[in-house]
Order: C-alpha cells, then structure tokens, then sequence
C-alpha cells in the first residue's frame, strides 16, 4: 500500500511545481502574437475599450459613469426598455422558466416560440418564419444550409459580415458586385446563366454602416430575369422602413417577389433575434438543415415573449414610427447646416464622414467627453479611407437632445479640424 500511495504522492507534487516553474521559466506564450498586435493597434489609435453601459438603454444613457446622449444604439423606437416589453419578458419568465433547455430541434421549442413565428409570419404576409438566437445566426445559417460548392453568390460588396460568413461556410463561389450597382449584378448574373449551379443575389437592406438603402427593385427584376433566388437582409430596416415596420420588401411594395426574408429581434424590436420569412418549403428546409437552429438552445421564453409585445407595439403605434423618421429629418438637416459630410444616408443611420481611423477614434472620444456617445467606426468594418462617426438616432430622443448633439459634435468637429 504505501508503495503504491508514496510514490504517487510524490510525482504529483513534484509534477505540479516542476510543471508550473517551468512554464513560467522556458516555455513561451504561444498567444504572444496577439499581445504584439494589440500592441500595434494601441500605437495606431485604434485600440477599442469596451464602454460599460450602467443604465438601461435609453436616449440619454450612463455609461463608464458618465450621463450622455446616446447616439449609438440600435434601439431605434424605444422599446429595448419599453415597460410592455419588460412586463411579457417578467411574466414569461415567471411562467416557464429562465431557460428553454435544449435545441429547438430536441425540445426546445416551446409554445411561445411557434407563436412568434406565426406572428412574424402574419406580420409580413408571408406563408411561415423561422426564429433563430440572432440576425447573425439567422443569415449565416440559412446561406450556408441552402446552398453547396456547386452554386454561386452575388453579394453586394458591403453586404453585412454575418452574410460574407454565410456565403463562405455555404462553399459557393463568390461574386461580390461594386456597391448597389445593379447593372453589374444583372451582368454578373447574364454571365453565370450558362453554368451549372444555382444563383442567389443578396442584399442587405439598408446598409448598417452607410445608412442607405438597398436597390431592391433593380436587383429583383434582375434575379427573376435570370431565375435567381433573391434575399434580403433587413436588420435595419426591420421596425424602420415599410407600413409598420414591415420592412424594405413592403417599401418598395415586392411582396411575392423577394424569396427569403431576413430580419432581426435584436434592434428596432428591442430584444434579440433574427428571423426568415419565405414559403413554408423554405422554413420547413431551415428547421432540418439551419446549423443554428440544429445546434444551439433556442432562445429564453422571456425573449420569444418581449418580441410579441414588441409587435404589439409596432401594429398599434405606428406613430413611433413617424417620430423616428422626424427625428432623422431634423437631425440629418441640422448636421448638414452645420457642415457636416454625412455620405448617401436614407434613413437613420447617418454616418459622419471622417477619413482615418485614428481620427474618428479620437472624435468619438473627444465627444464622449463632451457628453455625446457616438461609435467611431474604421477598418475592417468599413474600408481604410472611410473611417466614420456611426449615429443613430430614436424615436425618444427629444430636439433639445438632438440640437445639443449637434452643438457638441459642432464644437468638437472644430477642434479637431473636421470642420472649417
Ligand atoms: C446587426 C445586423 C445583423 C445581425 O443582427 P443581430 O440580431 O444583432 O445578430 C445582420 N445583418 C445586418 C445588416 C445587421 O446590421
């Protein structure tokens, strides 16, 4: 016994220091190759800390203790804190539980989760939709699931990452076409029309980091010339654009033309999510294929039942709607006096053109201090030279807020130079 215990006893000590000294003295970090460029990006300026947010989500908000204007979120009507949504939320999670327990596909879909689909479904007047845990999840996996190396892509170049992802994972050949060119999308599409292999052309449909909006009319007469699958992607346009909110199929009045539908739960609807709308073939396909929806837990009864209070809302007080898109108007007239660069924004995203990174880094701090949140944006989310202050304004903030915003982006735009 003791022979047995002794020597055991004494490897694993010895093991343990031995192991420990010797990382510390010889061993190297392997990860050290991150350290070297974050230590690049900190002398280039372009070193992100994350900023705290203390308080709920609202149009003048704490954050890193500091109360400022709050141009920065995607809450676009007020309802990530709206107390209806907060109450279903409170109560679903009274009733069934903080969590759903499993995939959606074992038995995690509950209830509540087939009557958001329904719901979305009939809010877009199309045949079903399926939910999945983000917009993210939602394009990546449907691009990847309905599509093979066989097939072929034709994106917009500044289509959003979770769509660039999407098409990589799906193996298709990739055609990107210069931004909302349409003219080369059809040609790219004339081109393939030989080849073997389905096509689809995909689009976001408002821009997330420009702000404009997608040429869906063009882009859709070309996918059908050419028998094409057509998508979009309206994350940012979901409780924006179209009669309620409906989005930008219902904007430019395509019902029955665009085949799959993405949206999101996670921005104007103020929760978390991304659905696809389409034919009940194309949901049923999802519910067997879509790697999310396979293999990650559905979403929180708490969230399924906030996104329904939220359609609630959009259905019934359209005028927050109106109220979002005055407040775009004024802000966007007001900057403009001010004589700001606010590039080929439609809607309200309204980017304020800077250059270089460093530069907008630097903006965005400067205004912080001065009161204002505005995201500075440079590569790799939006090419080297454009680097940008991204706002976005709500339906909640009030003028005074807006003329304030204004002044201090106004002050700040000076100092540093932007402004004459
Ligand atoms: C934000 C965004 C997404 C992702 O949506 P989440 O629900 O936040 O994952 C997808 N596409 C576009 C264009 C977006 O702006």
């Amino acid at each position: 016994m003791t022979l047995l215990v002794r020597p055991f006893f004494i490897w694993a000590g010895r093991g343990a220091t031995i192991t420990a000294e010797k990382r510390r003295v010889t061993v190297s970090n392997p990860l050290s190759y991150l350290t070297e460029q974050l230590e690049s990006w900190r002398q280039a300026g372009t070193f992100q800390r994350l900023r705290e947010l203390q308080s709920p989500c609202e149009p003048v908000s704490t954050f890193d203790g500091r109360e400022v204007i709050n141009l920065a979120s995607n809450n676009y009507l007020g309802l990530a804190n709206h107390p209806k949504l907060v109450e279903a939320a409170v109560a679903a999670a009274k009733k069934y539980g903080a969590g759903s327990g499993a995939v959606r596909t074992i038995s995690g879909t509950m209830s509540l989760h087939m009557e958001l689909e329904r719901r979305i479904a009939a809010f877009k007047s199309v045949e079903a939709c399926v939910v999945f845990q983000s917009g993210f999840a939602a394009n990546a996996g449907t691009v990847s699931a309905i599509l093979g190396a066989d097939d072929h892509i034709i994106s917009d170049e500044l289509n959003h990452a979770s769509i660039i992802d999407g098409c990589r994972l799906s193996k298709a050949k990739i055609h990107v076409f210069p931004h909302r060119d349409t003219a080369r999308a059809g040609a790219i599409l004339a081109d393939l029309e030989s080849q073997p292999g389905r096509k689809l052309l995909i689009t976001d449909g408002v821009f997330s980091m420009d702000g404009d909006i997608g040429p869906l009319p063009a882009l859709v007469e070309a996918a059908e010339r050419h028998g094409a699958i057509m998508m979009i992607d309206d994350a940012h346009s979901s409780g924006v654009l179209g009669r309620n909110g409906r989005g930008t199929v219902d904007h430019y009045d395509l019902h029955g033309r665009v085949d799959i539908q993405v949206g999101t739960l996670s921005k104007a609807v103020g929760v978390l999510g991304g659905y696809v709308c389409g034919s009940r073939d194309l949901i049923d396909f999802l519910y067997h294929r879509a790697r999310p929806f396979l293999f990650s837990t559905s979403h929180p009864p708490a969230v399924a039942a906030a996104c329904m209070a939220a359609f609630d809302i959009l259905e019934q007080e359209p005028e927050r709607i109106a109220t979002l898109w005055d407040n775009t108007r004024y802000f966007k007239s007001t900057l403009a006096n001010a004589g700001f660069n606010t590039g080929a924004s439609e809607t309200p995203i309204t980017p304020i053109m800077v250059g270089e990174a460093s530069a907008a880094h630097r903006f965005s701090r400067e205004l912080f201090e001065e009161g204002l949140y505005a995201t500075g944006i440079g590569f790799p989310t939006v090419a080297k030279d454009k680097a940008r202050i991204r706002t976005i304004v709500t339906a909640t903030h009030t003028r005074e807020m807006l003329d304030r915003a204004v002044e201090i982006l106004s002050r700040v735009g000076k100092r540093i130079g932007l402004l004459g």
